[in-house]
């Protein structure tokens, strides 16, 4: 199957292809491209969107949207994806550590709906579904191999291959790449390269009653932290971190190491249905990556999602930051064509990459410097404490994770009050010249951890001085 809904004409290319003419051609059906294709459509604009696999895909990735997300998808219109696939409210977070857990609930006001978890197929399915009720979207099934120059400044569109294995061009005013995680384009529009920070392993616990229903579960253990969310009524998605650079592979021995390792930090209530799950091996990997944001502006092309930007994925903000790019991009988009200004859709798209880190940095900044604190004993100990006390210690940080705000300033108060918390601590409980050495060392892997992911995000100028001048202090 080539084209599956043929809503406009075809003519041949000066080459001899098929050619298909369009206002917007994105590429890749994901939730990105699927949410800004049934955005843009909404608004009656022309859209071709070619995805190379329309089918519901089993994967273990993008299970839990922040309350964050849900409101972007909200702003688009478009929150009836949530419905119809057992999806399920979550409310907040339990953490574990050392036989200790606290609970701490998402600040959701009166203008924010609980997170949701969900089946990452169903989900998307959902949204690609939105795509056959409008007459301006034609979904192509294809695979883009090449994205079209007119000349080196300016992209008029791809090219793609049919199932059948014939090439047809699609000439676009603007062309939006969002293929995802492996994406084949990147490199031509992000000048920064992207790299695999470890592994997620992935289980399916079946028939689990959690420890806090309704609530996303972190365990910071001494082997490795994991994850536990609901994703359907009776069953809950479990996530186990395995740094590296090289996948951990599945085997008996990967199985036993699993469950003798990992049983003793899970409450009892988990402990059947996780032996089960590893028993049944339905387990798989996933490499979590770190990209940056470093925009190539050439005329007629922007990428979105995770084509242009990951982060560690523990806390949960990578369907956020894309569904919030789908908003900040679609909008400009839709105002551009209803002034009928499109011609100058290039100036869109740079105000669209110069305000993204106000928007998503908060979230990126968070995920990678979470996932830092996580694998430091005495960090992780001090913001396990720090959040314990509760009130605004508790609810802004959580604020934070859930994308309910994106202040960045704020972020950066509360990592830094976690790191002279645990100093404090740390001093209060025997003050000697050796606590004060371990103090300053602690605050000092903080400030190394968290300084690349700061200067990353367009950081003020008085923050960069703060960090030029941290840098006299801890050099890495
Ligand atoms: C282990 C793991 C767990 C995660 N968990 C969460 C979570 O709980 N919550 C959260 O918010 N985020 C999570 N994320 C991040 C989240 O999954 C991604 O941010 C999200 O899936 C990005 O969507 P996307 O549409 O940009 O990319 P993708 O989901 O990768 O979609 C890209 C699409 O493009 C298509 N495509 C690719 N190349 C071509 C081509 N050449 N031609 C045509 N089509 C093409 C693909 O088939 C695919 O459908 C997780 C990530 C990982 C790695």
């Amino acid at each position: 199957m080539e084209v599956l809904d043929r809503k406009i004409s075809t003519t041949i290319s000066s080459s001899g292809n098929e050619k298909i003419q369009t206002q917007v051609c994105i590429v890749g059906g994901g939730l990105t491209g699927s949410s800004l294709a049934t955005f843009l459509g909404k608004q009656q604009i022309p859209v071709v969107i070619i995805e190379k696999d329309w089918n519901e895909v089993d994967r273990i990735v993008g299970e839990l949207l922040q309350p964050g997300g849900v409101q972007q998808l909200k702003n688009m219109g478009i929150e009836q994806v949530l419905e119809g696939i057992d999806a399920q409210p979550v409310y907040g977070y339990s953490i574990f550590r050392k036989g200790k857990s606290i609970q701490v609930a998402y600040p959701l006001g009166d203008d924010f709906s609980p997170g949701m978890g969900f089946r990452n197929g169903k989900f998307v399915q959902n949204i690609r579904s939105l795509l056959n009720e409008l007459t301006s979207v034609t979904r192509i099934h294809g695979n883009v191999t090449e994205l079209v120059y007119e000349n080196e400044q300016k992209i008029s569109g791809v090219k793609y291959v049919t199932e059948e294995g014939k090439i047809v061009e699609v000439e676009a005013a603007l062309t939006v790449v969002c293929d995802g995680i492996f994406s084949r384009f990147r490199e031509q529009l992000n000048a920064e390269r992207h790299r695999v920070t470890g592994f997620f392993a992935g289980l399916v616990l079946e028939n689990v009653t959690l420890p806090t229903p309704s609530y996303g579960h972190v365990f910071i253990t001494d082997q490795t932290p994991f994850l536990v969310y609901p994703i359907t009524s009776t069953s809950a998605r479990m996530l186990i971190d395995f740094p590296g650079e090289q996948p951990p592979r599945i085997t008996d021995e990967f199985r036993e190491m699993l469950k003798s390792k990992l049983i003793h930090d899970m409450p009892e209530i988990l402990r059947p249905a996780f032996i089960q799950a590893v028993e049944e091996g339905k387990i798989k990997i996933m490499p979590n990556h770190k990209l940056n944001v470093k925009p190539i502006l050439v005329e007629g092309a922007v990428l979105i999602g995770d084509a242009l930007n990951m982060r560690h994925p523990l806390t949960g903000g990578g369907m956020t930051v894309a569904f919030t790019d789908v908003y900040q991009l679609g909008k400009r988009i839709i105002d551009y064509y209803q002034h009928g200004i499109f011609e100058t859709i290039d100036q869109a798209i740079q105000d669209f990459y110069s305000s993204k880190s106000s928007h998503t940095g908060s979230i990126n900044i968070l995920a990678d410097a979470l996932y830092g604190v996580m694998s430091d004993d005495e960090l992780s100990e001090a913001c396990f404490n720090y959040l314990a006390q509760g009130g605004h210690y508790a609810s802004e940080p959580v604020s934070l994770l859930s994308a309910i705000s994106r202040n960045k300033k704020l972020l950066t108060k509360h990592f830094f009050a976690v790191a002279w918390f645990g100093a404090w601590k740390k001093m209060k409980k025997s003050f000697s010249i050796q606590a004060l050495r371990e103090s300053y060392f602690m605050i000092g892997r903080a400030t190394i951890l968290v300084r690349p992911l700061l200067l990353a995000e367009k950081p003020s100028w008085l923050m960069k001085q703060l960090l030029a001048f941290s840098n006299l202090l801890y050099k890495k």
